[in-house]
Protein backbone atom coordinates (compact mmCIF):
# COMPACT_ATOMS: atom_id res chain seq x y z
CA UNK A 1 0.00 0.00 0.00
CA UNK A 2 2.56 2.58 1.02
CA UNK A 3 4.67 1.92 -1.74
CA UNK A 4 1.66 2.39 -4.44
CA UNK A 5 1.26 5.57 -2.90
CA UNK A 6 5.03 6.93 -2.69
CA UNK A 7 5.95 4.89 -5.89
CA UNK A 8 9.48 3.64 -5.87
CA UNK A 9 10.72 6.68 -3.63
CA UNK A 10 12.00 5.96 -0.07
CA UNK A 11 12.24 8.79 2.44
CA UNK A 12 14.64 9.36 4.72
CA UNK A 13 14.51 8.46 8.24
CA UNK A 14 15.76 11.81 9.62
CA UNK A 15 14.82 11.69 13.64
CA UNK A 16 13.74 15.23 14.96
CA UNK A 17 15.08 15.06 17.79
CA UNK A 18 18.12 13.29 17.66
CA UNK A 19 20.91 15.34 16.02
CA UNK A 20 24.02 13.61 17.28
CA UNK A 21 27.81 14.49 17.53
CA UNK A 22 29.41 17.02 14.98
CA UNK A 23 26.41 17.92 13.70
CA UNK A 24 24.84 19.08 16.54
CA UNK A 25 27.73 20.64 17.67
CA UNK A 26 27.45 22.71 14.33
CA UNK A 27 24.25 23.72 14.88
CA UNK A 28 25.00 24.98 18.33
CA UNK A 29 27.64 26.84 16.94
CA UNK A 30 25.72 28.44 14.81
CA UNK A 31 22.86 28.89 16.96
CA UNK A 32 25.23 31.25 19.20
CA UNK A 33 24.87 33.37 16.07
CA UNK A 34 22.01 33.32 14.69
CA UNK A 35 20.35 36.15 16.55
CA UNK A 36 22.45 38.66 16.02
CA UNK A 37 22.39 37.43 12.18
CA UNK A 38 18.60 37.71 12.13
CA UNK A 39 17.82 34.25 11.31
CA UNK A 40 15.33 33.71 14.31
CA UNK A 41 12.09 34.95 13.80
CA UNK A 42 8.70 34.36 15.26
CA UNK A 43 5.78 32.99 14.12
CA UNK A 44 1.80 33.21 15.30
CA UNK A 45 -1.07 31.03 15.60
CA UNK A 46 -4.36 32.11 16.75
CA UNK A 47 -5.58 30.10 19.59
CA UNK A 48 -9.78 30.60 19.06
CA UNK A 49 -13.21 30.60 21.02
CA UNK A 50 -14.87 27.52 19.95
CA UNK A 51 -17.85 29.27 20.59
CA UNK A 52 -17.37 31.50 17.95
CA UNK A 53 -14.22 31.02 16.41
CA UNK A 54 -13.15 34.62 17.49
CA UNK A 55 -9.44 35.25 18.33
CA UNK A 56 -8.49 35.09 22.01
CA UNK A 57 -4.66 35.22 21.28
CA UNK A 58 -1.69 34.06 19.70
CA UNK A 59 1.10 31.40 20.55
CA UNK A 60 4.58 32.66 19.64
CA UNK A 61 6.79 29.77 17.97
CA UNK A 62 10.19 30.52 16.69
CA UNK A 63 11.49 29.84 13.19
CA UNK A 64 15.29 29.83 12.25
CA UNK A 65 15.86 30.07 9.27
CA UNK A 66 19.34 28.51 8.57
CA UNK A 67 21.66 30.05 5.91
CA UNK A 68 22.49 26.70 4.33
CA UNK A 69 20.55 24.09 6.01
CA UNK A 70 16.90 26.39 5.61
CA UNK A 71 14.53 26.13 8.07
CA UNK A 72 14.95 24.20 11.04
CA UNK A 73 12.34 23.13 13.27
CA UNK A 74 12.47 24.27 17.01
CA UNK A 75 12.00 20.50 17.77
CA UNK A 76 15.47 20.12 16.58
CA UNK A 77 16.64 23.38 17.96
CA UNK A 78 15.26 24.09 21.11
CA UNK A 79 16.33 20.72 22.83
CA UNK A 80 19.84 21.84 21.80
CA UNK A 81 19.62 25.22 23.13
CA UNK A 82 18.20 23.58 26.02
CA UNK A 83 21.38 21.39 26.36
CA UNK A 84 23.70 24.79 26.35
CA UNK A 85 23.60 28.09 28.17
CA UNK A 86 21.79 29.50 25.02
CA UNK A 87 18.23 28.82 26.33
CA UNK A 88 18.19 31.49 27.90
CA UNK A 89 19.36 34.05 25.08
CA UNK A 90 16.92 32.75 22.58
CA UNK A 91 13.83 32.45 25.55
CA UNK A 92 14.45 35.96 25.92
CA UNK A 93 14.45 37.05 22.66
CA UNK A 94 11.25 35.22 22.14
CA UNK A 95 9.26 37.42 24.83
CA UNK A 96 10.62 40.83 24.33
CA UNK A 97 10.00 40.21 20.25
CA UNK A 98 6.39 38.61 21.26
CA UNK A 99 5.52 41.61 23.69
CA UNK A 100 7.40 44.55 20.82
CA UNK A 101 5.00 43.22 18.68
CA UNK A 102 1.98 43.28 20.54
CA UNK A 103 2.63 47.08 21.10
CA UNK A 104 3.37 47.08 17.40
CA UNK A 105 0.37 45.83 16.38
CA UNK A 106 -1.64 47.70 19.13
CA UNK A 107 0.16 50.80 17.64
CA UNK A 108 -1.71 49.92 14.43
CA UNK A 109 -5.47 48.57 15.51
CA UNK A 110 -5.50 50.60 18.95
CA UNK A 111 -5.72 48.13 22.27
CA UNK A 112 -6.59 44.50 21.11
CA UNK A 113 -8.10 42.43 23.29
CA UNK A 114 -5.83 39.55 22.63
CA UNK A 115 -3.43 38.16 24.02
CA UNK A 116 0.25 36.43 23.43
CA UNK A 117 1.50 33.37 24.81
CA UNK A 118 5.30 32.71 24.87
CA UNK A 119 6.93 29.42 25.55
CA UNK A 120 9.30 28.71 28.14
CA UNK A 121 11.86 26.14 28.66
CA UNK A 122 13.12 24.59 32.15
CA UNK A 123 16.32 25.91 31.84
CA UNK A 124 15.14 29.26 31.93
CA UNK A 125 13.37 29.03 35.14
CA UNK A 126 16.66 27.88 36.76
CA UNK A 127 18.40 30.73 35.53
CA UNK A 128 18.67 33.56 38.44
CA UNK A 129 18.19 36.32 35.68
CA UNK A 130 15.17 35.18 34.61
CA UNK A 131 12.77 37.35 36.55
CA UNK A 132 14.54 40.70 36.24
CA UNK A 133 15.30 39.92 32.53
CA UNK A 134 11.17 39.82 32.01
CA UNK A 135 11.06 42.82 33.84
CA UNK A 136 13.05 44.52 32.22
CA UNK A 137 11.51 43.41 28.61
CA UNK A 138 8.36 44.54 30.24
CA UNK A 139 9.67 48.00 31.28
CA UNK A 140 11.37 48.39 27.91
CA UNK A 141 8.32 47.52 25.49
CA UNK A 142 5.68 48.72 28.18
CA UNK A 143 3.46 45.78 27.50
CA UNK A 144 1.07 45.24 29.73
CA UNK A 145 1.65 41.98 31.80
CA UNK A 146 -2.02 40.60 31.52
CA UNK A 147 -1.81 40.34 27.78
CA UNK A 148 0.99 37.57 27.83
CA UNK A 149 1.69 34.35 28.85
CA UNK A 150 3.99 32.01 29.23
CA UNK A 151 3.92 28.35 28.41
CA UNK A 152 5.44 25.63 30.52
CA UNK A 153 5.54 21.71 30.51
CA UNK A 154 5.10 19.10 33.10
CA UNK A 155 8.56 18.14 33.04
CA UNK A 156 9.63 21.92 33.71
CA UNK A 157 8.25 22.31 36.58
CA UNK A 158 9.05 18.46 37.55
CA UNK A 159 12.51 18.56 37.41
CA UNK A 160 12.85 21.09 40.24
CA UNK A 161 9.52 22.05 41.71
CA UNK A 162 10.30 24.20 44.66
CA UNK A 163 12.18 26.65 42.72
CA UNK A 164 9.33 26.44 40.26
CA UNK A 165 6.73 27.50 42.41
CA UNK A 166 8.72 30.19 43.86
CA UNK A 167 9.55 31.84 40.58
CA UNK A 168 6.37 30.99 39.01
CA UNK A 169 4.49 32.89 42.08
CA UNK A 170 6.54 36.13 41.56
CA UNK A 171 5.79 35.77 37.76
CA UNK A 172 2.76 35.72 38.36
CA UNK A 173 2.70 38.24 40.54
CA UNK A 174 3.94 40.58 37.94
CA UNK A 175 0.58 40.02 36.04
CA UNK A 176 1.56 37.52 33.67
CA UNK A 177 -0.71 34.65 32.63
CA UNK A 178 0.33 31.17 33.29
CA UNK A 179 -0.18 28.07 30.98
CA UNK A 180 0.45 24.48 31.41
CA UNK A 181 1.47 23.30 28.10
CA UNK A 182 1.11 19.82 26.23
CA UNK A 183 -1.15 18.51 29.03
CA UNK A 184 -2.25 14.81 28.78
CA UNK A 185 1.47 13.61 27.61
CA UNK A 186 3.42 11.59 29.90
CA UNK A 187 4.35 12.11 33.46
CA UNK A 188 1.08 14.16 33.88
CA UNK A 189 0.35 14.79 37.63
CA UNK A 190 -2.64 16.30 38.48
CA UNK A 191 -1.20 18.29 41.70
CA UNK A 192 0.91 20.24 39.25
CA UNK A 193 -2.90 22.01 38.63
CA UNK A 194 -3.09 23.06 42.17
CA UNK A 195 0.19 23.52 43.30
CA UNK A 196 1.44 25.52 40.69
CA UNK A 197 -0.17 29.34 40.11
CA UNK A 198 -1.43 28.24 36.28
CA UNK A 199 -4.34 29.74 35.15
CA UNK A 200 -4.69 27.72 31.42
CA UNK A 201 -3.82 24.67 31.26
CA UNK A 202 -3.39 23.33 27.23
CA UNK A 203 -4.44 19.91 26.72
CA UNK A 204 -2.26 17.87 24.23
CA UNK A 205 -2.88 17.39 20.67
CA UNK A 206 -2.15 13.18 21.79
CA UNK A 207 -5.03 13.01 24.29
CA UNK A 208 -7.12 15.26 22.09
CA UNK A 209 -6.80 13.03 18.99
CA UNK A 210 -6.48 10.11 21.09
CA UNK A 211 -8.32 7.60 19.12
CA UNK A 212 -9.61 5.02 21.67
CA UNK A 213 -12.72 4.85 23.39
CA UNK A 214 -11.24 6.09 26.55
CA UNK A 215 -10.94 9.90 25.01
CA UNK A 216 -14.05 11.32 26.13
CA UNK A 217 -13.74 10.22 29.60
CA UNK A 218 -10.72 11.71 29.87
CA UNK A 219 -11.32 14.95 28.15
CA UNK A 220 -14.68 15.80 29.71
CA UNK A 221 -12.75 14.76 33.02
CA UNK A 222 -9.76 17.29 32.35
CA UNK A 223 -11.99 19.47 31.37
CA UNK A 224 -14.19 19.86 33.73
CA UNK A 225 -11.75 19.29 36.57
CA UNK A 226 -9.88 22.96 35.16
CA UNK A 227 -13.38 24.55 35.27
CA UNK A 228 -13.58 23.76 38.79
CA UNK A 229 -9.99 24.75 39.31
CA UNK A 230 -11.10 28.33 37.29
CA UNK A 231 -8.41 27.46 34.93
CA UNK A 232 -8.90 28.41 31.02
CA UNK A 233 -8.33 25.41 28.76
CA UNK A 234 -7.14 25.22 25.57
CA UNK A 235 -7.44 22.42 23.35
CA UNK A 236 -4.35 21.73 21.12
CA UNK A 237 -4.26 19.84 17.32
CA UNK A 238 -8.11 19.75 16.51
CA UNK A 239 -8.61 18.21 13.57
CA UNK A 240 -12.33 18.78 12.64
CA UNK A 241 -15.40 20.46 12.85
CA UNK A 242 -17.28 17.41 14.66
CA UNK A 243 -14.10 17.86 17.08
CA UNK A 244 -14.17 21.52 18.08
CA UNK A 245 -18.08 21.28 18.72
CA UNK A 246 -17.61 18.00 20.83
CA UNK A 247 -14.90 19.89 22.87
CA UNK A 248 -16.80 23.19 23.18
CA UNK A 249 -19.92 21.00 24.50
CA UNK A 250 -17.64 18.96 27.08
CA UNK A 251 -17.19 23.11 28.34
CA UNK A 252 -13.69 23.58 26.70
CA UNK A 253 -13.19 27.17 25.88
CA UNK A 254 -10.86 27.47 23.41
CA UNK A 255 -8.66 25.35 20.04
CA UNK A 256 -5.54 26.18 18.66
CA UNK A 257 -4.79 23.91 15.52
CA UNK A 258 -4.43 23.73 11.67
CA UNK A 259 -8.22 23.81 11.70
CA UNK A 260 -8.09 27.16 12.97
CA UNK A 261 -5.09 28.62 11.30
CA UNK A 262 -1.26 27.85 10.77
CA UNK A 263 1.49 30.19 12.62
CA UNK A 264 2.16 32.98 10.56
CA UNK A 265 4.11 35.78 10.44
CA UNK A 266 3.82 39.52 11.71
CA UNK A 267 2.14 41.40 8.80
CA UNK A 268 -0.32 38.38 8.40
CA UNK A 269 -0.80 38.86 12.06
CA UNK A 270 -1.55 42.43 11.94
CA UNK A 271 -4.09 41.99 8.89
CA UNK A 272 -5.81 39.57 10.59
CA UNK A 273 -6.55 41.46 13.55
CA UNK A 274 -7.53 44.99 11.75
CA UNK A 275 -10.06 42.22 9.62
CA UNK A 276 -11.25 41.19 12.94
CA UNK A 277 -11.14 43.92 15.16
CA UNK A 278 -12.13 46.62 13.20
CA UNK A 279 -13.82 48.98 15.64
CA UNK A 280 -10.19 49.61 17.32
CA UNK A 281 -8.94 50.60 14.42
CA UNK A 282 -7.49 53.98 15.08
CA UNK A 283 -8.07 56.99 12.37
P1 LIG B 1 4.20 23.57 21.57
O1 LIG B 1 4.54 24.68 22.49
O2 LIG B 1 3.30 22.52 22.09
O3 LIG B 1 3.59 24.24 20.26
C1 LIG B 1 2.59 23.65 19.46
C2 LIG B 1 3.18 22.95 18.26
O4 LIG B 1 2.15 22.25 17.57
C3 LIG B 1 3.79 23.91 17.23
O5 LIG B 1 4.87 23.24 16.57
C4 LIG B 1 2.63 24.08 16.25
O6 LIG B 1 3.03 24.53 14.97
C5 LIG B 1 2.10 22.67 16.21
N1 LIG B 1 0.71 22.60 15.78
C6 LIG B 1 -0.23 23.56 15.80
N2 LIG B 1 -1.43 23.13 15.33
C7 LIG B 1 -1.25 21.83 15.00
C8 LIG B 1 -2.13 20.82 14.45
O7 LIG B 1 -3.31 21.04 14.17
N3 LIG B 1 -1.59 19.58 14.25
C9 LIG B 1 -0.27 19.31 14.54
N4 LIG B 1 0.17 18.06 14.32
N5 LIG B 1 0.58 20.23 15.07
C10 LIG B 1 0.10 21.48 15.29
P2 LIG B 1 6.29 23.94 16.35
O8 LIG B 1 6.12 25.38 15.99
O9 LIG B 1 7.06 23.07 15.43
O10 LIG B 1 6.96 23.89 17.78
C11 LIG B 1 7.27 22.67 18.40
C12 LIG B 1 7.65 22.85 19.83
O11 LIG B 1 8.89 23.58 19.92
C13 LIG B 1 6.65 23.66 20.65
O12 LIG B 1 5.57 22.85 21.06
C14 LIG B 1 7.53 24.10 21.80
O13 LIG B 1 7.66 23.05 22.74
C15 LIG B 1 8.88 24.31 21.13
N6 LIG B 1 9.05 25.77 20.84
C16 LIG B 1 8.68 26.50 19.76
N7 LIG B 1 9.03 27.81 19.92
C17 LIG B 1 9.62 27.90 21.14
C18 LIG B 1 10.22 28.98 21.90
O14 LIG B 1 10.21 30.17 21.50
N8 LIG B 1 10.77 28.66 23.12
C19 LIG B 1 10.73 27.37 23.60
N9 LIG B 1 11.30 27.13 24.80
N10 LIG B 1 10.17 26.35 22.94
C20 LIG B 1 9.64 26.60 21.71
MG1 LIG C 1 3.46 25.90 23.66
MG1 LIG D 1 1.71 22.48 23.32
MG1 LIG E 1 4.76 20.54 22.42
Amino acid sequence: RAKKAGGNRVEPFRPAFRTFGADRLQIETDLRRAIERRELSLVYQPIVRLQDAEIAGFEALMRWDHPKRGNISPAEFIPIAEASDLINQLGLFAFDKAASDLMDWQMQTGDLPVFVSVNLSSAQLLNNELYNDVRAALARTRCEPRKLKLELTESVVMENPEQARLILSKLKDVGLGLALDDFGTGHSSLSYLTRFPFDTIKIDKALVCDGTDKRTVLLRSVISMARELDMQVVAEGIESEEDAVELGNMGCEFGQSYLFGPPIGYDSVLRLLKERFPLMKRA
